[in-house]
């Protein structure tokens, strides 16, 4: 029996994990997933936001302000990449100007330090590749960037060296409270726990509804990106916006924490988990985006993808304790800001599971830090230490990124183990560069299958079912 049970290990249940994970309390974290980090939190624009956007009183608005803070904090004790560049949201005519004095007086509401507007001068001397054709742009200096599937996946390693259970490939299918303690049932038995948190993401909904009435409906809908070389990487130096409409933020050109250019996203309805791209949606991206810097070369582009938004009509977080059940605690409505949010929504999820009764008592011999051999960031001095302690990083696997064998090693040994080439992507890098994983891949592959001591075609491209290899042809197995 587990005191807390959280369903959904994206950076909401992650950040949850760490939190609880401070405590003597019997945790486990429920993934459907083959890994963390695989649904809206690996696909989205990676900053860390100001808090200027958020309409005043909002939840969001409460908790981007507080998690652009803790978030800076923890990315460099959990040794995640993170830069506070700054963004710039930028006015193409007199009309839209009024609408950086009004983001700025709203961003002063919700407490954002140091905003500034900048005129015409000052934006072209500090962004040369900017639109000429700008007038204007608000600087908002507290706006970073993050590998977010990173940031997550640290939360969780650090909470399962803390002892926070962690099942994967475990799909909640039905939830029933018996007295006290909630039965929740998955494809992998019955998890019994006294209290939920309810991370589910743009499922959030359907899972609220194991339990309870509809009290709040996710729409998805969909955002899709260019993500380009990192020829393009250095064309502007902060996250260039333009200015918000109805539809949310509107599409940005930033450089990304991996050195590369993200553009997008667009806004579509969509349904389910629906992550494909579209001709259509690309080319809106991509002529929105030419308009805030027209010297992108596209043609330099290396990935196309998408990411799903929890969308909500209140268009606001929805955490609260469930009335009719005690210790069920929603997380819905996680869209944007909900990764520069995720991180101080937990502090306060913890706080309103020991309002309902949870026992917290700090841990002794906490874990509470995270460091990850970054062998192309090394000195020669360290990397050549590196190498005679074990000769693996002297051999280089992923040639786009500099990525070692002992680095992808490391990635499949850490404590949430890499089983798939893309998990190992995102722990190390090895595929993030211009061939995407063309070459390394199957050496990947092959490193997985030996390290875990796995069939190599029981090692997918990434989820369960992404075969690569179907069966051996001499055998006859391949379908
Ligand atoms: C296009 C786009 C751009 C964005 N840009 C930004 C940005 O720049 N900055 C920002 O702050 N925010 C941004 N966001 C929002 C941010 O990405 C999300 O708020 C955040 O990733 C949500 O995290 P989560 O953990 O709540 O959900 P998820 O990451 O989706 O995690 C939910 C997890 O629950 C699992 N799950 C679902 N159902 C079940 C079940 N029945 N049983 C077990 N597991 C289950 C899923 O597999 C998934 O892993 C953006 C979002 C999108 C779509």
């Amino acid at each position: 029996m587990y005191d807390v049970a959280i369903i959904g290990a994206g950076i909401t249940g992650c950040s949850i994990a760490y939190e609880l994970g401070k405590y003597n309390v019997k945790t486990v974290l429920i993934e459907k997933e083959n890994d963390v980090s695989v649904g809206t939190t690996k696909a989205n624009s990676a900053i860390i936001h100001g808090g200027y956007d958020p309409k005043p009183g909002t939840l969001m608005a409460k908790y981007n302000i507080k998690g652009n803070i803790y978030t800076k904090e923890l990315c460099k004790k959990l040794d995640v990449p993170f830069k506070q560049i700054g963004a710039l949201v930028v006015a193409f005519s007199e009309e839209e100007k009024k609408t950086l004095e009004e983001l700025k007086e709203r961003g002063e509401k919700n407490g954002v330090p140091d905003m500034e507007i900048w005129d015409k001068a000052k934006l072209q001397k500090e962004e040369p590749n900017v639109s000429k054709e700008a007038v204007a742009a608000l600087l908002s200096p507290n706006v970073g960037i993050v590998s977010p599937w990173e940031l997550a996946i640290a939360l969780a390693e650090v909470a399962v060296q803390n002892d926070v259970d962690l099942k994967l490939n475990t799909e909640v299918t039905g939830i029933e409270k018996n007295d006290d303690t909630y039965e929740i049932a998955t494809n992998n038995g019955t998890v019994k726990a006294k209290y939920i948190c309810n991370a589910a993401g743009i499922f959030a909904d359907k899972v609220n509804e194991f339990i309870n009435e509809k009290t709040f409906e996710i729409n998805p809908n969909r955002g899709e990106y260019y993500l380009l070389d990192k020829s393009q990487g250095e064309l502007v130096n902060h996250v260039i916006f333009q200015c918000p409409n109805e539809k949310g933020k509107g599409v940005l050109v930033a450089p990304t924490v991996h050195g590369n250019l993200i553009v997008g996203p667009d806004s579509q309805p969509t349904s389910g988990n629906d992550t494909s791209t579209s001709s259509t949606g690309l080319n809106f991206v991509r002529n929105t985006a030419l308009k805030s810097v027209p010297g992108i070369n596209f043609r330099e582009s290396i990935r196309n993808f998408a990411g799903v938004r929890a969308r909500t009509k209140e268009h606001d977080f929805h955490i609260y304790e469930d009335k009719e059940n005690k210790g069920f605690i929603n997380i819905g409505g996680m869209e944007s800001p909900g990764l520069s949010s995720a991180t101080a929504v937990a502090l306060d999820i913890v706080k309103m599971l020991a309002d309902t009764g949870l026992v917290l008592e700090e841990k002794n011999n906490l874990v509470d830090t995270r460091k990850v051999h970054r062998f192309k960031h090394l000195s020669h001095e360290k990397r050549a230490e590196l190498v005679k302690e074990n000769p693996l990083y002297g051999k280089i696997i992923c040639r786009c990124e500099t990525v070692t064998e002992g680095e992808i090693v490391d990635a499949i040994h850490r404590p949430i183990p890499a089983t798939s080439i893309d998990a190992v992507k995102r722990r190390c890098n090895a595929g993030m560069g211009r061939c995407q994983g063309g070459f390394c891949g199957p050496r990947v592959q092959e490193i997985i299958s030996r390290e875990l001591n796995v069939p190599l075609k029981d090692v997918p491209q990434d989820r369960i079912g992404m075969d690569i290899i179907t069966g051996e042809t001499k055998d006859g197995g391949a379908k």
